[in-house]
């Protein structure tokens, strides 16, 4: 599937209803998650493969691993709400994905999941809750031997620290994330923040 078409697809769904600031639902744009997926895809991390979404949130990067012919996809989220949008989302797509409700935090439900090809996710960025990225990143290199996560531009130094001796942090692609005026103390109509999509290997 071209780039375009993939973009195209995760355009149309639908997002967040009411999003909750406090667990930072700030949904990936259809071009950025279009990309990240792409670029995965290219690397040989999509297609066929096993694939989980870490806060998974409306749906879109589980979705749209499932278009690009993921042989397995399950998506996690701790919100409700978003996760019935997650399923109306898959369903409109037509693409298999098992929603999985529950708190990435949990180590029990990482643990019943079993075990993946890759994991992709767009984390809270620990605006609110500073280190919230921490428990998705432990998670997700549990769970998969590869993963891609969106970050704040800047974070290589942190994440490296962090994963030290647990991963190699290479550098995929940078993109921008537009965070629309969804909750109060935004201030501006539209706050542009630039962002990069690391791809962690475990060693
Ligand atoms: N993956 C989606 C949503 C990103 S926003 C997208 O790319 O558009 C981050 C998501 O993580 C939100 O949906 C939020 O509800 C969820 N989340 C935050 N903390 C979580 C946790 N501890 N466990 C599971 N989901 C969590």
């Amino acid at each position: 599937m071209r780039l375009r078409t993939l973009e195209i697809a995760l355009e149309g769904l639908e997002g967040f209803g009411r999003p909750d600031p406090r667990t930072e639902q700030y949904g990936t744009p259809a071009v950025l998650a279009a990309r990240l997926l792409h670029h995965a895809h290219l690397l040989g991390d999509i297609g066929g493969k096993a694939v989980c979404d870490l806060g998974t949130g409306t749906g879109i990067l589980a979705c749209g691993a499932a278009l690009l012919g993921a042989a397995r996809v399950v998506g996690v989220e701790l919100d409700p709400d978003a996760l019935a949008v997650a399923r109306r989302n898959a369903a409109r797509l037509g693409a298999e994905v098992t929603f999985v409700p529950g708190d990435v935090r949990d180590r029990s439900l990482i643990d019943g999941l079993g075990s993946f090809d890759t994991v992709v996710m767009n984390p809270p960025f620990g605006a609110q809750d500073p280190h919230a990225d921490r428990p998705f990143v432990d998670a997700a290199l549990t769970l998969a031997p590869v993963v891609y996560g969106i970050f704040n531009t800047g974070s290589i130094p942190f994440m490296e620290a962090y994963t030290a001796g647990r991963a190699e942090i290479e550098f995929a692609i940078g993109g921008i994330l537009p965070l629309r005026r969804t909750f109060p103390f935004h201030r501006r109509d539209v706050v542009e923040i630039d962002v990069e999509i690391l791809r962690l290997v475990r060693r």
